[in-house]
């Protein structure tokens, strides 16, 4: 197909200082867990984004020193030669595909914990982090200041060397320099503190230092957030920012645009349950309108009309992504081809950098089961093998997420047949009915795209209406079975706090509901009052406290951990999610494990102090939100009343189980699972995940040899008496 004329604009190079984008569209910088200590993996995860049309790709915030370690979390870093090396793969990498690599200068100030490195990071004033705990800068004097100026000139230069080819002087996210350019962090008296002029010096200065450096190769970015929503404190759109961009215009050779502070960063990276696409457009545009140089930025851009828009209305010249290039990193070669229903859309579920806040494992997409597996496992999003045993039927029993994903995916790998089978009258499983909780429309993308996907695969075939019982399995004539009937939420309060049920907690009782009840059998919730007992930690109870408060219902969330809904905090949905109950008046009891549920309500003592001090709250509806369970008879009755013997001589050679049905847990693990079984199908043993590359460091033999040499010669010194 071809590409829509509407969406040529994007496709227009762009100057940016000495450097040429190919096309409208850049991977902003984003974390993905591997640092330049993975150099392989960062390399290979950027460059797919440029195998999919992105014309400059970024890496994460790298570090210019061991002052700035964000350990427990993982940046890229450039502190020296080894660091050039490893990350010049991913610039050399991205050349190959046509594609500018560009470096995001990170200096913390007082967020770098520095826990690695042990060393004291320097700050404008001497205030604890309000991101970290117990983290402190030293206030730097006026030596400080120059040294610190050098240090991100000595990474400029490193990073140019790599072969990198935009180089950013990055403050924004409450990073060193935006920290001079705030009152909030910036207490001082000198000339870099008070007047906007003298606040914005450590910046300028900078950016003039890196630009005199590395100007002439590499063009210069700087990140700002133009507005941190702190009130008079924080950084201010018309005070702060716009003065700053007009001061400092001429020495900067792309802005990126953005908003707030790192302490409440889901304000930039909008979840979907609060934003739409495009939230920081009326900022970006307001740089635009005072600045002669290319504007840049987020807004979790996956619709082409959209970014067109923003185009063509002058508020932005680039269209910068980064969830939506993690979902989709041929996003720009799908629109470029006119392949729009292809596109795998960013749901805005945050999942992704839930693993940055956590400490940095490789991140994880909902919508992409490749994402981070490039180099350790190998796999393309787009391209896939024909499977060795291709000539097989496949039955896949379940259309939720993980059913369909494997379906989806054993189609792409030219089985001969693939049956998914679905009790429903329509796929999705979970996801059918997730998506009508407030706020969550967006996360319907997870059925839509399969769907479109499934739809047009000419092997794969949706059974709707049809529930197969064991011999129903056995019957249906398909050499391999899948299992994916998914999972339930408890309907006892078992629950992972005590390992035991609740008294009174029967959720064939009238007070008593699960989410499944609620949601999707419509069970009535009777009276005005609701308890929801929450165990699960995640968007659930939450999500049923809202919509049932704004129905009205006088709502009280009790759990036994010391936050509601504590995962929220890592997808920055959390301080939103706050806001919104406390202005529907929802109670939360925190530190309380219910144990004993009634008609009237619920009792419930604290978790470290029990005795004596229980208290029953009244309530006409209790609602269990403990945890869930795996749909698994049919696997077992299939398993361990048959057995394989049994299955092999009714003609079924394999059987395995995914998603939910083999533990529920987050629906990004449900698609991964159905995915990594597909991909593996024609393995030794696809039950079992081929084991994937490691990148560490191994010591060789002669390493170890020296090392143990050194020892001994130590400890024969040490045992001369003096
Ligand atoms: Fe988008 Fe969710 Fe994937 Fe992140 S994890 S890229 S928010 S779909």
């Amino acid at each position: 197909m071809a590409r829509n004329p509407k969406h040529d604009v994007l496709f227009e190079p762009i100057q940016i200082g000495p450097k040429t984008m190919k096309n409208r569209f850049y991977q902003i910088p984003h974390c993905n867990g591997f640092g330049s200590e993975r150099p392989l993996s960062q390399a290979y995860f950027r460059a797919m984004k440029a195998e999919g049309g992105y014309a400059a790709c970024c890496t994460e915030y790298c570090s210019i020193s061991p002052e700035s370690d964000d350990t427990h979390r993982v940046s890229a870093r450039i502190w020296d030669d080894g660091d050039i090396r490893n990350l010049s793969i991913m610039c050399a990498m991205l050349h190959e595909h046509g594609a500018l690599a560009a470096c995001e200068l990170w200096y913390g100030g007082p967020h770098a914990p520095c826990m690695e490195s042990r060393c004291v990071p320097r700050g404008p004033t001497q205030i604890p982090s309000d991101f970290e705990y117990l983290t402190y800068a030293k206030e730097m004097d006026k030596d400080d200041i120059h040294e610190v100026q050098q240090l991100y000139v000595d990474a400029a230069k490193r990073a140019r060397e790599a072969g990198f080819d935009i180089v950013y002087v990055y403050g924004s996210h409450s990073y060193l320099p935006q920290q001079f350019l705030t009152p909030y962090y910036n207490h001082r008296t000198d000339e870099y503190g008070g007047s906007l002029e003298n606040r914005a010096r450590f910046w300028r200065e900078t950016i003039e230092q890196v630009k005199n450096a590395v100007g002439s190769d590499c063009a210069i970015a700087v990140r700002i957030s133009t507005d941190m929503f702190m009130g008079e404190a924080g950084t201010q759109l018309e005070r702060d920012a716009l003065p700053f961009v007009e001061l400092v215009d001429d020495l900067v050779d792309v802005w990126d645009v953005n908003v707030s502070g790192i302490s409440e960063w889901g304000e930039d990276a909008t979840p979907s349950r609060f934003y739409a696409q495009g939230r920081q457009l009326p900022w970006q545009a307001a740089v635009k309108s005072v600045s002669k140089k290319p504007v840049l930025g987020v807004g979790r851009w996956t619709n082409p009309d959209a970014m067109v828009d923003a185009i063509n209305s002058g508020q932005l010249d680039i269209i910068a992504t980064c969830r939506p290039s993690i979902s989709d990193p041929f996003l720009p070669q799908k629109i470029d081809e006119g392949r729009l229903d292809d596109i795998r859309e960013c749901i805005g579920c945050n999942i992704c950098i839930s693993r940055w806040e956590i400490g940095g494992p490789p991140l994880i997409c909902t919508q992409n089961a490749t994402a981070g597996e490039e180099y350790r496992r190998g796999w393309h999003p787009e391209r896939f093998e024909r499977a060795a045993n291709a000539d097989n039927d496949v039955l896949v029993v379940g259309a939720g997420p993980a059913g369909m994903e494997c379906a989806m995916i054993l189609g792409k790998r030219g089985m001969r047949r693939v049956h998914l089978v679905e009790a429903q009258d329509d796929m999705g499983g979970i996801m059918r009915w997730i998506p009508q909780l407030p706020g969550l429309g967006e996360w319907a993308r997870v059925v839509n795209y399969r769907k479109i996907q499934i739809d047009k695969l000419k092997n794969v075939e949706f059974i709707p209406d049809t529930t197969l019982d064991a011999q129903g399995v056995k019957d249906y004539g398909a050499e391999i079975v899948i299992v994916a009937t998914g999972g339930y939420w408890a309907t006892d309060g078992l629950n992972g706090a005590t390992h035991d049920t609740i008294p009174g907690a029967d959720a064939s009782l009238a007070h008593i509901l699960t989410p499944e009840q609620i949601m999707v059998e419509g069970k009535a919730v009777p009276g005005e009052r609701v308890v929801i007992v929450d165990n699960d930690g995640y968007f659930m109870g939450v999500s049923l406290a809202e919509k049932l408060a704004l129905e009205g219902k006088q709502v009280t969330m009790l759990t036994p951990m010391g936050h509601i809904a504590p995962y929220m905090h890592f997808t920055l949905e959390a301080p939103n999610m706050h806001r919104k109950l406390h202005k529907l008046g929802v109670e939360i009891v925190t530190y309380h494990m219910p144990t004993k549920i009634e008609a009237g309500g619920v009792t419930a003592a604290h978790v470290y102090d029990g005795d004596g001090h229980e208290r029953t709250w009244e309530a006409d509806a209790t609602v269990l939100v403990t945890q869930r369970r795996s749909s698994e008879a049919l696997f077992r009755e299939l398993k361990d009343v048959d057995g394989r013997d049994a299955l092999a001589a009714e003609g079924v050679a394999a059987l395995y189980r995914i998603g939910d049905c083999e533990a529920p847990r987050l629906t990004a693990d449900a698609i991964f699972s159905g995915h990594r079984l597909a991909r593996e199908i024609d393995s030794p043993n696809p039950a079992v995940p081929l084991p994937y590359k490691r990148e560490r460091r191994v010591p060789d033999s002669d390493a170890l040899e020296d090392d143990l040499r050194e020892l001994r010669v130590r400890r024969e010194r040490e045992a001369v008496p003096v």
